[in-house]
């Protein structure tokens, strides 16, 4: 690091479990130093039974700022002052700005992917997206894809304990935007079929395809790949799933989930600082990290 720490430098964190290979230290860090802002970026372990003690800290050691990351997402809520309205809709906080002492929760992985699709050239307003998996990830995406003007999205889930909540949440988003939301249980691959039918965007976001489940991929029939739909996988390690390679091999255009969590740590830096991240230099460190 090359700025000096001094006392007046600011402390910015991360909370969650695990954290040790969390890349966003990296990404804020040479952030902040690329600027000659006087900040650093920390990362710090904590469950949904310490992060009250982490927000407390927050408040108590006037932080600039931070994130949060798995599995505290919804277990910060009760801490903050207040909420953003696709916080509020997705039931999930990933970042935290500080404002005179009043701690408000957001959601920016809704805009990361929103901006990647962007930059891609890929417009979903207006349009209709099928969705992989109705976790967090998906909350946050669905939450900030309905309110910029995505007209329907299909969610398909596997039919387990969660499938009720995610239809209540379905319903809820349907009630508050102009966006449908359905929920379809995972298995039904018919339903899947018709639903990529005219679809611009086809995005996973479940786990497999990496680590114990690299090699797997929810859509075994590689029929469903219109080339109309371009392909996401919120994945970015490994670079292309097998869901990614299936689609590109249908003739469908892939973006894997790299981008994205570039765009959402930008946002975040960008609510902190109202200043814009270095992009390039962000992507040129993810590279050489293997990315
Ligand atoms: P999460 O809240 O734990 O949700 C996981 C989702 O995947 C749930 O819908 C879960 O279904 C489903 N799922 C898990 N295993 C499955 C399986 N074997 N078959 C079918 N469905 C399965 O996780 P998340 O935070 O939404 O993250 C989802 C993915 O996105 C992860 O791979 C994560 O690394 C990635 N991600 C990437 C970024 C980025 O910036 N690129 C940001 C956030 C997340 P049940 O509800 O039925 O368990």
């Amino acid at each position: 690091m090359n700025h000096p720490i001094a006392g007046t430098t600011r402390l910015f964190g991360l909370f969650g479990s695990p954290v040790e290979h969390s890349l966003s230290p990296l990404m804020h860090n040479l952030s902040f130093e690329t600027l000659g802002i006087d900040a650093v970026y920390l990362a710090f372990d904590a469950t949904p039974d310490t992060i009250g003690q982490a927000i407390t800290a927050v408040k108590a050691l006037r932080m600039g700022g931070a994130n949060v990351t798995m599995p505290c997402k919804t277990a910060v809520i009760p801490y903050l002052d207040r909420l953003s309205d696709v916080a509020k809709m997705s039931g999930a906080v990933n970042t935290i700005v500080v404002e005179d002492g009043v701690l408000c929760g957001h959601n920016t992985d809704g805009i990361g992917f929103l901006r990647m699709l962007e930059q891609a050239g890929v417009s979903p307003v207006g349009k209709r997206m099928v969705i992989l998996g109705a976790g967090g990830a998906t909350s946050s995406i669905v939450a900030q894809a309905a309110l910029s003007g995505v007209s329907e999205i299909a969610l398909f889930n596997r039919k387990d304990e969660f499938f009720e909540k995610a239809c209540s949440f379905a319903a809820t988003i349907t009630e508050q935007t102009a966006c449908r939301v359905t929920l379809f249980d995972l298995a039904d691959q018919s339903q899947l079929r018709e639903q990529l039918l005219g679809s611009a965007v086809l995005l996973h976001a479940t786990g497999v395809g990496m680590g114990q489940l690299v090699g797997q991929s929810l859509v075994s029939d590689r029929s469903l790949f219109s080339p109309d739909v371009v392909v996401c996988d919120l994945i970015y390690h490994p670079a292309e799933t097998k869901l990614l390679a299936d689609a590109k091999a249908a003739g469908c255009r892939t973006l894997n989930g790299l981008e994205m969590l570039l765009l959402q740590g930008a946002e975040a830096f960008f609510c902190w600082t109202g200043e814009q991240m270095p992009l390039s230099l962000v992507r040129d460190a993810f590279c050489q990290q293997g990315l």
